[in-house]
């Protein structure tokens, strides 16, 4: 991307990312229609354009399940295939009640964040009641995240409804890369002040990695908010903030409209059709015609509009009978402001025809029903001149699509200085609908505009929304975000520089502490057998036995592990958690015997066939086996593959091969992974505890996975599906003499260790 402010580092585009978009209102909305189910599809430009993408990379869109046959079409996980007609994404659907609607959508998000960012200060309406279920719906949102999440996922969050999701997704999931988008404008420190939680809602946007703003006066303004109320390191130069240890940057992306759809729409023949069609309808032979296309919405300030439109037709008499405006106003919140607002404006419209009309010509015309782009295309093509009044709009699409329109490169944009769409239309004429006579003179100036003054102006614009298309605008939100999560790749978090942030997260739980043995618990050696597992390890072991429950999770047979670190107290899950040996008893995943009989042909084979490649070790493990070729002669590592696949390949079915550190893993498809075996152990033994997982290989990752949101996972060297990582096996030691350590510590305070949830502490209380 390159916004306004300087260049974030552009990605090479050859790793994919998993997009979860997360936003208030759905993309598909099912509805009961009699007897059958209508599936209503994205219209507007965003929710089409990001449709868009998701079905060309897949992902899932998570959002409130507004419509009445929305629950009838999901599954046990709230989720459709959509689009309908040829599924390509999941859309994972939230229920609320309501009054949660009431509350957290038209309460809070409409009634405080709405008019405070808007600056219209006389409309905030503050309940706690109405914040008391934002905080609600947000953690369901943020739960939903978290169900969705895996260590590829990009999640980009839309707009003012879900400000607190990114930070308790974060607290879950430290490495996701979160992006959020703000499409509404951003008012500066003495306003938004007035918030009764400013500080809590900054606070949560900075646990984004990316925070989007329409303009680059609307992302100052959100950093000298941080500035005046946290603790935060501003870059200006770099766009940075840095907070409690994250660094979020702060960028500018004016969105905008799909430029070909309205384009086409606008040039087609059912239009030119439409347009004569409305000139006849309306009486509009010889007449000039002006348009204005809003949400019936207080900051698109319509009473302005009419106000400057009156004053209009009082001074320039010669153009009564001339000249036509044509209001499209949409309700769409039909609640107290919007009912009197529309009562004020639809009186104002009223006087005005009443006062100027004459004959046939009525100098404004008024529509109340919503229109589909292709229609609106058609009005914006007949029309002269557009009027946008906004006092304050974050973009204003209108504006746009009206210029998208303009096939005949010859209408006349009247534009509010005050919208975010005047930072970048170049060719406008701006207004201040404050200043009611100027925008009056503005109206006469633009239909009196030489044509070929015009024609120019509207070549600017049309280069100008036609270069930066609402597709523009996708690609450059998401290569930003996807260079952001590269660079924290490359910057994975080493644990010890983030030991604040691990002691904070442990808090005063109760721990379950899971580690691998083999390269976490002992250093690989040339074969299994020659494995040490030291004392001083032993010793840190035991440590931290006295104040944590712990579990050695390994790929060597259950006997085998015992036998090495034979010390009382601790499960031991053996063959990658297959076999988990649990107070006295062994547990074993189900129907892992069934396949026994076959792994033995395969390890027959696979002996034989490898017998001529010196210094191939198969260990057999009963339930599992690995082949390792750590001690093969790097020339014929390559072979060892190629037989190995031979053979193997025939067995995929019912066993599952994966790769670790120059070994291939033979387990059982019912066996259960180290995830699962976690799982397990944590159903039985420690359901209040919070897992950490401590591990080098790939089949770690499972439990990696398996933890994430409610755990911690430590990776031996960097690793994207874990939290944090140590640099090396070494600091496994030094990591336990550490957690040893808190843990003493946490007990000299005496400070009782809670249980992870309400639930929890039920179970522990019995
Ligand atoms: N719109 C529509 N039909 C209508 C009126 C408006 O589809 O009858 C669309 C319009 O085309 C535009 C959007 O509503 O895409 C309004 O976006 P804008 O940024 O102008 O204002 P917002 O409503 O988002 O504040």
């Amino acid at each position: 991307m390159s916004g306004p402010e300087g260049p974030i580092p552009r990605d090479d585009g050859s790793k994919r990312m998993r997009i979860i978009v997360v936003s208030n209102r759905e993309p598909y909305v099912h509805r009961k229609i009699a007897q059958s189910v209508k599936v209503d599809r994205p219209v507007g430009g965003l929710t089409a354009a990001l449709d868009d993408v998701l079905r060309a990379a897949g992902g899932t869109w998570i959002a409130w399940g507004s419509g009445s046959a929305d629950r009838t079409v999901v599954d046990d996980r709230s989720r459709v295939a959509v689009p309908p007609e040829q599924p390509a994404y999941q859309l994972k659907r939230l229920w609320l009640s309501s009054h949660e609607v009431e509350h957290y959508y038209h309460g809070y998000s409409n009634q405080v964040l709405w008019p405070l960012c808007h600056i219209t200060l006389d409309r905030i309406s503050y309940r706690k009641k109405h914040w008391d279920d934002y905080c609600r719906v947000n953690r369901a949102f943020a739960d939903a995240v978290i169900e969705e999440t895996d260590g590829s996922s990009l999640v980009w969050f839309q707009d003012y409804h879900l400000c607190l999701a990114p930070r308790m997704v974060r607290e879950r999931d430290p490495r996701v890369t979160m992006a959020h988008f703000w499409h509404i404008p951003w008012p500066d420190w003495s306003v938004f002040r007035i918030c009764p939680q400013a500080r809590e809602l900054l606070e949560s946007l900075l646990a984004n990695d990316l925070v989007g703003f329409q303009t680059p006066l609307f992302a100052r303004n959100f950093m000298d908010c941080v500035r005046e109320s946290l603790d935060a390191d501003i870059d200006p130069g770099r766009k940075t903030v840095t907070y409690q240890g994250r660094t979020t940057h702060i960028r500018s992306f004016p969105i905008s409209v799909d430029y070909r759809k309205f384009d086409a729409m606008a040039s087609s023949q059912r239009a030119s059709r439409m347009v004569r069609t409305l000139r006849e309808r309306y009486g509009l032979k010889d007449v000039l015609v002006g348009i204005g296309v809003d949400r019936l919405e207080y900051t698109k300030a319509l009473v302005k509009r009419f106000e400057a439109i009156g004053l209009f037709f009082e001074r320039s008499a010669r153009y009564r009978g001339k000249f036509t405006f044509i209001q499209i106003a949409v309700p769409t919140r039909m609640k107290e402001p919007y009912l009197s607002y529309k009562k004020i404006v639809e009186a104002m419209i009223r006087k005005i025809n009443r006062k100027y009309g004459h004959g046939a010509w009525k100098p404004v015309i008024y529509i109340s029903t919503k229109m589909d782009h292709e229609d609106l295309a058609a009005y914006y093509r007949l029309a002269d001149l557009a009027i946008i009044s906004s006092v304050n709009d974050g973009m204003n699409l209108v504006a746009k699509e009206y210029v998208a329109s303009q096939t005949d490169g010859n209408g006349v944009l009247l534009l509010s200085e005050l919208a975010g769409a005047a930072e970048e239309l170049e060719g406008s004429l701006l207004v201040n609908p404050y200043n009611i006579e100027a925008f009056s003179d503005s109206i006469r100036e633009a239909l009196a505009m030489p044509l070929d003054e015009k024609e120019a102006r509207m070549k600017s614009l049309r280069k100008q929304v036609g270069e930066h298309d609402i597709h523009a605008w996708v690609t450059s939100v998401l290569d930003a975000a996807r260079s952001l999560d590269d660079i924290k790749r490359r910057e994975s978090r080493p644990l010890f520089e983030f030991a604040d942030e691990v002691q904070m997260r442990l808090g005063n739980r109760e721990l379950f502490l899971f580690l691998d043995f083999d390269g976490t618990l002992a250093p690989i050696a040339d074969s299994p057998d020659r494995v040490v597992f030291s004392s001083p390890m032993r010793s840190s072991l035991e440590r931290v036995l006295g104040s944590a429950q712990l579990a050695v999770v390994s790929g060597r047979a259950l006997d085998d592990l015992r036998h090495r670190i034979g010390i009382e107290g601790i499960v031991y899950a053996g063959n990658h958690g297959s076999e988990v040996l649990l107070d006295g008893s062994v547990l074993r995943a189900e129907g892992v015997d069934r396949s026994a009989g076959m792994l033995r042909v395969l390890l027959a084979g696979l002996r034989d066939a490898l017998s001529t490649v010196p210094g191939v070790l198969i260990e057999d493990k009963g339930i599992t086996a690995s082949v390792h070729f750590r001690l093969v002669d790097p020339s014929l590592v390559g072979e060892v593959l190629r037989i190995f696949w031979d053979l193997a390949r025939g067995y995929e079915s019912s066993f599952r091969i994966t790769t670790g550190k120059k070994v291939l893993e033979i387990r059982p498809r019912a066996a259960w992974d180290k995830g699962q075996a976690v799982g397990r152990i944590m159903e039985l033994k420690g359901r209040s505890l919070m897992p950490i997982y401590v591990g080098d290989d790939t089949t770690d990752e499972d439990a990696f996975r398996a933890i994430r949101g409610c755990g911690i996972s430590i990776s031996i060297g960097p690793n994207a599906e874990a939290d944090y990582f140590l640099r090396d096996q070494e600091e496994v030691g030094r990591f336990l003499d550490w957690l040893a350590q808190v843990l003493s510590l946490r007990q000299g305070q005496g400070q009782a260790p809670v249980a992870a949830d309400p639930l929890a502490r039920d179970v522990v209380d019995a």
